[in-house]
């Protein structure tokens, strides 16, 4: 942390919610091809950008069967502590999420104090809806050099600068790009073994108390708390 100024960037899927929502969304309302299109995305093949607007297009449900298979999913028990503990230290936290707004600010909404959310940006793409069918739609950014749907270290690069200690939070393949820009980061499942293999500036963690313990140990022996 030293003596810069610390950012949270956060991925959601897996990481804010104990499961990948969007998986959830294919496996329960997709074609069966989905998943030959995930393994183009996973193999890099493809980008994320025409990974999902092509999965997108497999699924079949209107907003409603979606909002009652996201009614029951959860997110990490100690992110809300963790956001209450940042804020109190004046340490953004912002979402950066290649999900979707739908599904992101539905599941937060529930489960997070308003009050948090307020102080919480969500940077992701959208799902419109037309015809009782969802459709993935992307920032009009021109596309990254990987093909991103929301390209997370361009989201980085916006919101900080070189004083900034930037802080990325992840778990999975679509972090790996954010997890090379960012000074450290803080990995688990997927991400976690890409990081190894990598050597790329890391530490393993299990939830988000493990990362309130890290903000503590950090501002203490900066004399901060
Ligand atoms: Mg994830
Ligand atoms: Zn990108």
């Amino acid at each position: 942390m030293k003596n810069k100024n610390t950012k949270f960037f956060i991925d959601f899927d897996g990481t804010i919610s104990t499961v990948d929502v969007v998986d959830l969304i294919l496996e329960r309302f997709a074609s069966e091809e989905w998943k030959v299109v995930e393994k183009e995305w996973a193999e890099g093949k493809i980008g994320s950008r025409e990974c999902l607007s092509r999965q997108i297009a497999l699924v079949n449900a209107g907003q409603e069967d979606v909002r009652r298979l996201l009614s029951k999913v959860e997110v990490d028990p100690y992110f809300e502590e963790f956001l209450k503990q940042a804020r109190g230290l004046s340490i953004p936290a912002t979402v950066v999420s290649d999900g979707f707004d739908f599904s992101i600010q539905e599941i937060l909404k529930r489960s997070i104090e308003s009050s948090l959310l307020e102080n919480l940006p969500v940077y992701c793409n959208r799902l419109e809806w037309s015809a009782g069918k969802p459709k993935a739609v992307f920032n009009g950014d021109s596309p990254c050099e990987h093909g991103c749907a929301n390209c997370k270290p361009r989201v980085l690069k916006q919101l900080t600068d070189s004083h900034d200690f930037v802080v990325f939070i992840g778990d999975g393949l679509s972090d790996r790009f954010a997890a090379r820009s960012a000074d450290l980061t803080f990995a688990k499942g997927k991400l976690l073994q890409f990081c190894q293999d990598n050597q790329i500036k890391h530490k393993p963690y299990t939830n988000f108390k493990d990362i309130k313990q890290w903000m503590e140990s950090e501002l203490l022996n900066l004399g901060r708390i």
